[in-house]
């Protein structure tokens, strides 16, 4: 039987990260509770990249709602839990959100980055 999550939301079916949710596609997991999993991202781009993504799907920040009020500060405080436990100099956390804000995977995640000095302007 396939997780229910998959079965949720038809937009699941071709989702990426609905995929790795429902375990389709394997991850690198670090994490997960009843609303969120945390995995391993695959191109990382510091020593310390991972992913915290809700388990619902939604496409991204631009399509949250009031009503994912909750979520979104759980999804703020996973990744930082995550982040203290092992990188205490400090790490970013970024949403990459439409077009314009570089986002190529379309279900919304948190990217936790660290392990080396971060720049600024971004890219
Ligand atoms: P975005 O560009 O949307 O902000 O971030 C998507 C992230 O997902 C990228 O950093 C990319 O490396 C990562 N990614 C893409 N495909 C996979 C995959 O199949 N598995 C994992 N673990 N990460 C992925
Ligand atoms: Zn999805």
């Amino acid at each position: 039987m396939l997780c229910t999550h998959f079965h949720e939301n038809i937009e699941g079916m071709n989702c990426l990260f609905c995929r790795i949710v429902s375990g389709e596609i394997p991850a690198t997991k670090i994490f997960e509770d009843d609303v969120s999993i945390a995995f391993a991202d695959i191109h990382p781009q510091a020593p310390t990249h991972f992913l915290v993504i809700p388990q619902k799907h939604i496409d991204s920040l631009a399509q949250a709602t009031a009503a994912d009020k909750d979520l979104l500060g759980h999804l703020t405080l996973v990744a930082t839990d995550l982040a203290n436990k092992s990188l205490p100099r400090g790490f970013r956390i970024v949403i990459n959100t439409g077009e314009e804000g570089g986002q190529t995977v379309e279900h919304l995640h948190l990217h936790v980055l660290g392990g080396r000095a971060m720049h600024w302007p971004p890219g």
